[in-house]
């Protein structure tokens, strides 16, 4: 079989209930292109019976091709090993629960067709999420604007296509803790977006519970900032000013008398606030140096239990250690 011209990409963790309408709505729309495609659903440790659901659709449709994972290893580990085996030209990222409108995919593909190579979908309405969730969300897109160096695009999320020169290009990034947007805008080409209605999910609960969510921004902004490093350096340069400056000023209300410092509690103070900035900052080195010691481990992104039939070109870039490169 050659290679398909499209490649779409859904990470799956127990949407089961979600799967045969995820499966329709997008061979639906991708029938409409008039080319090959296929589908990878990777099933990132799901409990629920999705893995059986498919490895059945798989079995009726060969251009379904699931690749199941040992255990639960996160959303944007599952979509990276989607991209290490997808064949396509292009390659959409799409989410399994129907938030991102298989349909839009069309929209995506217009524009890859005009000569873009990264497409990514703006939010420009969402829908069925909670006040939290879009606050949170808006709070993070800017913030991460404002740390990084890098210009993500605000409010998108992962659902893009992306050309397979960018595939390459991302999938030859080694990185442990991946934040795809961040990477997806690090890397350049011609990119545009497109505007779409986020819809609510179809079935079932969300995936990201809060410790996941903030996982996902430590990551994007460790990947992508040295800023939070730089706040103790900042904090430093001030405090010392500040005391350089105190000097004087103590020693001459002392030697006029004009008043007298008392000081036992200013002192506890003082002594409490630089003691918990200086944990702080250890505390953010900390997050540093964990993450550059899983990269120097250099363990493989993820494991793959069962891997699809028929490989092809599937190639299992993330899975090899970097001694066998
Ligand atoms: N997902 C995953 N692994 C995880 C968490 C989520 O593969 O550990 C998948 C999930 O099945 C869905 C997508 O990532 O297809 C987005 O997750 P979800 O819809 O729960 O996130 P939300 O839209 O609420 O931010
Ligand atoms: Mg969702």
């Amino acid at each position: 079989m050659s290679n398909p011209v499209f490649t779409v990409i859904a990470p799956i963790f127990n949407e089961l209930e979600n799967l045969p309408l995820l499966y329709q709505r997008v061979s639906n729309a991708m029938e409409k292109t008039g080319e090959s495609w296929e589908l990878i659903l990777v099933d990132d440790g799901s409990k629920d019976g999705s893995t059986e659901l498919m490895r059945q659709m798989a079995a009726e449709d060969d251009r379904v091709r699931p690749v199941i994972f040992a255990r639960n290893f996160g959303h944007q580990i599952a979509v990276t090993a989607g991209m290490d085996y997808s064949r396509g030209d292009a390659v959409i990222i799409i989410d399994a629960d129907l938030q991102d409108p298989p349909e839009v995919m069309l929209e995506l593909i217009e524009k890859w067709r005009e000569g873009y190579q990264v497409v990514y979908a703006v939010r420009k309405e969402r829908a069925g999420e909670s006040a939290f969730k879009l606050k949170t969300a808006a709070l993070f897109y800017r913030l991460i604007n404002k740390l990084t160096d890098v210009d993500i695009p605000l409010d998108t999320g992962d659902f893009r296509l992306l050309d397979r020169k960018v595939v390459n290009v991302m999938n030859s990034m080694p990185e442990k803790h991946r934040f795809l947007r961040g990477m997806g805008a690090w890397v350049g080409f011609k990119q545009i977006g497109v505007e779409y209605k986020r819809d609510a999910r179809h079935a079932g609960v969300t995936k990201y519970p809060l410790k996941k969510m903030l996982k996902l921004a430590a990551n994007a902004v460790t990947s992508f900032s040295y800023v939070p490093l730089q706040v103790a350096t900042w904090i430093g340069f001030i405090a010392a000013a500040l005391s350089i400056l105190a000097i004087p000023i103590v020693a001459l209300l002392r030697l006029t008398r004009i008043a007298q410092l008392t000081g036992q509690a200013t002192t506890l103070i003082i002594v409490l606030f630089f003691g918990g900035v200086q944990l702080i900052s250890l505390g953010i080195i900390g997050e540093y140096i964990g993450r550059i010691y899983d990269e120097v481990k250099g363990r493989p992104l993820y494991i793959v239990a069962e891997a699809p039939a028929a490989d092809s070109a599937g190639v299992e870039q993330h899975q090899n250690l970097p001694h066998s490169k």
